[in-house]
């Protein structure tokens, strides 16, 4: 990492750019996702070419950007290709989920250098898993030969609501020792790099509209079916957060005021009835009925029933399994069905665990939107299954913890 990102004593610069010609180009060629010309940047940014000219050289004098060879000619003088390399330094991008964490390496420009998870419970409280990570992190590290010093920004995608400003939990029902814990410290220790932390599923929103199906996609509501159930909103190619960032809290709405109780301590919210926990214990009662000879053997032989189970049994064609999940695929197709109405996005885009079951869950949540939601606001609307899967929580994070450090706003 080039000295200029590094302030006497080993802090790296925040924001490591100097005003917003330098934030934009870089912005620009983050998006770019590979090599992007010198002439093609000048086209797309509205400075001059001499301005441009000259903030590309100061960015590649910081060592943030890389020449690397010559684009292929379009007549006249062939343009240089701009790279954002890896020694500009790294992002390291945690998920913390409710049952597993994932952490990864990744360079500035968001590309997956490393990655490594493990399972966790969240509800061992936050130092014991952010112990967990910070050891996984120090294993990339040492696996990749650079040490905490190349970490320019850290992204934290934890489950539950997240103030942006303090990088602060609230109240978050199933992460008990959480609330208002400062994330942020834990890394202060070992880490000089500012931390930026948001809700698991705005982060993996980011990823999915980053790099995955939703690339490029103005409006997406991206939906996590696990343990929890809640969704990320882009609009105009904006995370929304909201005025407290709970906005997108989707799996606590109500959709039957007689139903089960939810952690959040309400009755009947959709996560209490469509999650993975309700799915399971569905599934277990099935067996222990006797409605379900696959269920019953499954839950004899394995102790218990995890969702991983009851997806299995569910493609294997038990009727029992095939109910359960078709009845979450509709509980959730329905109450999506009303964010439509009032988001009118152009894709939806489900990911998480559950998401995992087939084609069952997907096929029944598809046809309780387009049953219920206004014609108009159906008429283009694919609703596909998350592209990233897995790793669009860490690549989200890179990207919010980047966008972060890259972006200038007058400071
Ligand atoms: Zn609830």
């Amino acid at each position: 990492m080039s000295d200029e990102l590094v302030r006497k004593g080993g802090t790296p610069r925040y924001p490591l750019v100097e005003d917003r010609v330098q934030a934009e180009i870089m912005g620009r060629v983050r998006a770019e996702a590979g090599p992007i010309s010198r002439a093609r940047l000048i086209e797309a940014l509205n400075f001059s070419r001499g301005k441009i000219s000259a903030e590309v050289a100061r960015l590649i004098e910081k060592g943030l950007l890389a020449e690397d060879g010559l684009a292929e000619s379009e007549g006249g003088r062939r343009s240089s290709l701009l790279i954002i390399p890896p020694s500009a330094g790294l992002v390291a991008a945690v998920d913390i989920g409710a049952t597993s964490i994932d952490v990864a390496l990744t360079t500035l420009g968001s590309e997956l250098l490393a990655q490594r998870d493990a399972p966790a419970d969240v509800r061992e409280g936050p130092l014991s898993v952010l112990d967990q990570v910070k050891s996984l992190l120090a294993e990339l590290l040492e696996q990749q030969g650079v040490s905490p010093r190349d970490v320019l920004a850290i992204g934290v995608g934890v489950p539950g609501p997240a103030e942006q400003a303090s990088g602060l939990l609230t109240v978050p029902p199933i992460m008990p020792g959480w609330d208002r814990f400062p994330i942020r410290d834990a890394f202060a220790g070992e880490y000089a790099a500012p931390v930026f932390v948001d809700n698991d599923v705005n982060v993996m929103a980011l990823g999915e509209h980053w790099g995955g199906v939703a690339k490029g996609v103005a409006d997406v509501i991206f939906v996590k079916i696990g343990t929890g159930i809640g969704s990320g909103i882009i609009v105009g190619g904006r995370l929304h957060r909201g005025a407290q960032g709970c906005a997108g809290d989707f799996g606590h709405i109500c959709v039957d005021p007689d139903g089960p109780l939810c952690s959040c301590g309400n009755a009947g919210c959709l996560e209490a009835m469509a999650a993975a926990p309700a799915i399971v214990l569905q599934a277990e009662r099935c067996a222990r009925e006797g409605e379900s000879p696959l269920l019953m053997a499954l839950l004899k032989e394995k102790g218990e029933l995890t969702m991983k189970y009851v997806g299995e049994a569910a493609r294997r064609g038990d009727y029992c399994a095939l109910t359960i999940i078709r009845r979450s695929g509709r509980l959730i197709g329905q109450t999506l069905a009303s964010a439509v109405n009032v988001l009118n996005p152009s894709m939806i885009v489900i990911g998480g665990g559950v998401s995992r079951v087939g084609h069952a869950l997907l096929a029944e949540v598809r046809s309780a939107v387009y049953q219920r939601s206004l014609p108009l606001a159906t008429r283009n609307l694919p609703i596909v299954m998350s592209e990233l899967d897995d790793v669009a929580g860490v690549v989200g994070a890179s990207v919010m913890a980047a966008r972060e450090v890259l972006s200038f706003a007058g400071r």
